[in-house]
């Protein structure tokens, strides 16, 4: 059998990620990956919401880099997809954004708990001072509940990026993960299970063993993904995730076309 596809690589339209997209395709091929998929973050409808992604202007070009890897690499398939930022109100933009190619897939990723708060931010580390973090969870999963119910997602990424600083609750989250993952089952969400999480201090999978095994019991079918910024990390740790899918029970995964799901064995 197979690697899984890597769902979730980045380009250099992000304004913080290295190497082409022809870059990434090579890599992908010299690690023995027969699918990747493309998922750079997303333009807002305003350009300057912040500074770490593509501007709106740039999607054709984003669809360019990706159409030159599969042609400079005709033997691995190359998806098309988007890391669209889910924020209440957006709904529309994100719309508009997916009439405009031809996507195979939109992942569908929380990062803001408010309008301006970027979870994931190491330059607002300060705002977890003097806050149970259990409350952030609680805002970063009512608004991954939303972005599960919206429709608007084939995959929700990343599903529990709060850990990433190795900040933790000590309270059971699994009443904050339920409704999330009633929701993605509900609407057929995948979710997806990100390596990049052992590379930063949580030193461990997106999302956690409790969230999977929650997920597996569920229904939520789920893709795979590097979170790659840089070609040398195209299926990266991907071992390890396929051993703890297998582990919580899961046999299959899914794979996208044109926002179609088609279920693959593990
Ligand atoms: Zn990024
Ligand atoms: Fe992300
Ligand atoms: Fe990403
Ligand atoms: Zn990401």
């Amino acid at each position: 059998m197979g690697l899984p596809a890597d769902y979730h690589m980045h380009t250099p339209l992000c304004r913080h990620a290295k190497g082409e997209p022809t870059e990434y395709a090579a890599r992908a091929v010299a690690v023995g990956l027969d699918e990747i998929g493309f998922s750079d973050h997303s333009p807002m409808a305003a350009d300057d919401f912040d500074n770490w992604r593509m501007r709106a202007a740039e999607l054709d070009e984003y669809v360019e880099k990706v159409q030159r890897a599969r042609r400079d690499h005709p033997a691995l398939s190359i998806k098309l997809g988007l890391e669209v930022d889910y924020l209440p109100g957006h709904e529309d933009w994100i719309r508009t954004m997916a009439a405009r190619h031809r996507w195979d897939y939109f992942i569908g990723s929380v990062h803001y708990v408010s309008d301006t708060w970027a979870v994931d931010d190491p330059s607002r580390l300060a705002d977890w001072k003097g806050r149970d973090p259990f409350e952030i969870w609680s805002l970063y999963f009512d608004r991954l509940t939303a972005a599960a119910s919206s429709g608007l997602f084939d995959i929700i990424g990343h599903a529990d990026l709060p850990k990433k600083f190795g900040i933790r609750p000590q309270q059971d989250c699994a009443p904050l993960y339920r409704p999330f993952l009633e929701a993605a089952a509900k609407s057929n969400t995948a979710i997806e299970l990100n390596t990049a999480g052992l590379r930063k201090d949580c030193a461990e999978i997106y999302p956690s063993r409790t969230l999977l095994d929650l997920a597996h019991s569920a229904g939520v079918a789920i893709t795979f993904g590097s979170d790659a910024h840089a070609p040398a990390e195209v299926g990266l740790n991907f071992a390890e995730a396929i051993a703890l899918a297998r582990d919580v029970g899961y046999t299959h995964c899914c794979r996208f076309s044109n926002r179609q799901r088609q279920v693959v064995a593990i």
